[in-house]
């Protein structure tokens, strides 16, 4: 069966090419599937713009899109395994956490899909006069483009196809090239479920050749994408001359701030899954951790003993706990930022290397790496490093930890701990970031709004919020009993 979905029929590419996925944990063939070019993409604009303007979505009852969410869920709690194996092959990640995953992509269907059959949000305005009736509606945005990356495949996509349904838009969604399966498993599962035919519409292929035109072209209202730093510049740049309204989620180099009053077992415990969680290739990764001078040396010595002993492996050996990088190309970035931080003095306490073992070596693998006595300055410290590595910073007080950690040009997330409630309050209220977690790390649900701040992008998914970036607002004034306002006499 062809891999491209457009207006409602699987297709294969009008150029006839096509792309094979390897499983990055060993470089084995997962499959070969069609690979778009500009003219699918042209046909997906189409077809999403015609189910927009004459089709049944957007003018279906909010409870009935409500509903439809609500069976997607189910459907995906049904094929649960089936979608953790296919994200867990493109990925690499270990089948447990892309179980987990699963779990959460549920979640977030019945979230938006409770929110949205629960409607309520048009309201009446008081227009000062008796005889006008004033309203405040809310309308779908209209044909939304959804660009995805590859490391939460299925969850980034849920994050944006749940909410954009359930306010009535149309959508192309393009996933990362790496990892489209269960992208193409979704737009049989919305089928499934009695999405109409144009309302999904899903184009696999490479951002340059694919991803551009969903963000340029006129027919389409929104873009909504998830990813690095440097495509979201230019897709800012690609959506201004039509005026799209954009919303963008990019990095983040999300600070850990440790004070010496902490809960010592539980803080290193969560320091070690903040950065090392799916190989450190989470946008909200603790990537950087501050740690108050007094307890460094004790919580530093710690946390290189218990990442020396994490085990590398494929999805489906139980005994791993960290999975490769995506690929060849993302695992010499890393290796480039490891080298330019020793370079610029970090001292390595642990990895900075792939591994030795010979039954890893045909998987993109590199070890769990802490770079101690970092300095604000580094290259390591400030660039997102998207991998295994964890710089550590030392802070005197409060008032240096709260500066080092918003000494960034990103603001996705951050996390303090202590067991002073009063100051990690305050820190919490200083920090510029669209999450903070004090004394936890990594944790969310679907009915909090998720997002950044600065450079990290702007709009929100998840909560009310995250449905409302997909609506419009529109204001209808009715004049009950027009008269002439003889203004020009
Ligand atoms: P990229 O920015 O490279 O790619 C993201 C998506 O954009 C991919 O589908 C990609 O296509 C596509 N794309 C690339 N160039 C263009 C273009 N010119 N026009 C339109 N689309 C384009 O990010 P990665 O896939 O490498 O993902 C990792 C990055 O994502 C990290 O920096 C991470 O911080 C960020 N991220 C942020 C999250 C958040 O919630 N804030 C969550 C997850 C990741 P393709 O790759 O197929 O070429």
């Amino acid at each position: 069966m062809p891999d491209l979905f457009i207006g409602g029929e699987w297709t294969a590419a009008v150029d006839g090419n096509v792309r094979e996925i390897r499983c990055p944990a060993d470089g084995t063939l997962v499959a070969v599937i069609d690979e778009a070019g500009p003219k699918d993409a042209a046909a997906a604009i189409a077809a999403a713009r015609d189910a927009f303007d004459s089709g049944p979505w957007p003018h279906t009852p909010a409870a009935e899109r409500g509903r439809l969410l609500l069976r997607v869920a189910d459907l995906l709690e049904r094929d649960k395994d089936v979608l953790a194996r296919a994200e867990s092959l493109d990925t690499g990640k270990r089948q447990v956490e892309s179980e987990y995953d699963m779990d959460d992509i549920a979640a977030c269907f019945r979230y938006f899909g409770n929110l949205t059959a629960s409607g309520g949000t048009d309201r009446v305005v008081d227009a000062g006069n008796p005889q006008v009736d004033s309203r405040v509606v809310h309308e779908p945005v209209g044909v939304c483009s959804l660009i995805t990356p590859w490391n939460y495949p299925l969850l980034q996509t849920a994050w944006k196809v749940a909410p954009a349904l359930g306010a009535g838009n149309t959508f192309v969604l393009k996933p990362s090239e790496l990892t489209p399966h269960t992208a193409i498993m979704l737009m049989r599962l919305l089928t499934e479920a009695g999405l109409p035919a144009g309302a999904a519409n899903l184009v696999l292929g490479t951002g340059p050749v694919v991803g551009a035109p969903l963000t340029e072209d006129p027919h389409v209202d929104m873009v909504s994408f998830t990813g690095g730093l440097v495509t979201g510049r230019r897709i800012m740049a690609a959506a201004a001359p039509t005026v799209k309204k954009v919303a963008l989620e990019l990095g983040g180099k999300n600070p850990n701030i440790v004070f010496a009053d902490v809960d010592f077992d539980a803080a290193v415990d969560h320091a070690l899954m903040a950065v090392f969680l799916h190989s450190g290739q989470v946008c909200s990764a603790g990537a950087r951790l501050l740690v108050q001078n007094t307890l460094h040396d004790r919580f530093v010595d710690e946390l290189v003993t218990r990442a020396r002993a994490i085990r590398l492996g494929g999805p489906f050996d139980p005994d791993a706990r960290a999975g490769p990088l995506i690929s060849a190309e993302h695992r010499q970035k890393v290796e480039a930022y490891v080298a330019a931080g020793l370079a610029e003095g970090a001292v390595l306490r642990c990895g900075g290397t792939r591994p030795a073992d010979p039954a890893l070596a045909g998987g993109y693998y590199y070890l769990p790496t802490v770079l101690d006595e970092c300095t604000p300055g580094m290259s390591v410290v400030r660039d997102e490093s998207f991998g295994p590595v964890l710089t550590v910073e030392r802070f005197r007080d409060e008032e240096e930890a709260v500066a080092l950690a918003n000494d960034t040009m990103y603001g996705l997330a951050g996390a303090v701990w202590s067991q002073d409630a009063g100051r990690t309050h305050r820190v919490a209220a200083r920090l510029r970031a669209g999450t903070v977690w004090i004394n936890d790390f990594h944790p969310y649900v679907p009915q909090a709004e998720w997002g950044g701040v600065k450079q990290s992008g702007f709009g929100r998914e998840l909560g009310p919020a995250g449905l409302a970036e997909y609506r419009e607002t529109k204001h209808i004034w009715r004049n009950l009993e027009p008269k002439p306002q003889r203004w020009f006499e």
